[in-house]
């Protein structure tokens, strides 16, 4: 699949389209994440923030730290989140996206906040922590 690649919630009240293709797909076990989805594991579509557009008035945020998480003000969809420290990026819900089948996860992060009952038999990275390399290069 190619860009775009289209999103939204629940009710359609929020959309997206990113216009190239992601540069990260992986799977977040953080009990952050967790709070904000309500699912055991979340996943995460990551494009640059200057190639992608919102549509529609009830995007709503949450500033938790570093991290803002937006959501649809009127269904409460989780959408998307940014990091200060990860300015360039944002990051969709893999559930969001309109195709997600056409987003495979190629890594796990914080895994050492994954829950014990959940096994997930694929032989993909794991990081104890974040999956996403800092500007500096490092894997904090
Ligand atoms: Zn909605
Ligand atoms: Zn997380």
């Amino acid at each position: 699949m190619t860009a775009p690649h289209a999103g939204g919630c629940r009710c359609g009240a929020v959309r997206f389209e990113a216009s190239a293709e992601p540069h990260h797909v992986s799977y977040c076990h953080c009990g952050d994440c967790r709070r904000a989805s309500g699912a055991p594991v979340s996943a995460f579509v990551g494009f640059p923030v200057d190639k992608v557009m919102f549509t529609g008035k009830s995007l709503k945020m949450y500033e938790n730290g570093p991290v803002t998480r937006s959501f649809c003000a009127i269904c409460g969809s989780p959408i998307a989140y940014v990091d200060d420290r990860l300015e360039d990026d944002i990051y969709f819900m893999l559930g969001a996206m309109d195709m997600p089948a056409a987003f495979t996860p190629t890594q796990h992060a914080y895994v050492g906040e994954q829950l014990p009952f959940l096994h997930m038999s694929d032989d993909l990275p794991r990081h104890l922590k974040t999956s996403v390399t800092r500007p500096d290069g490092t894997v904090p």
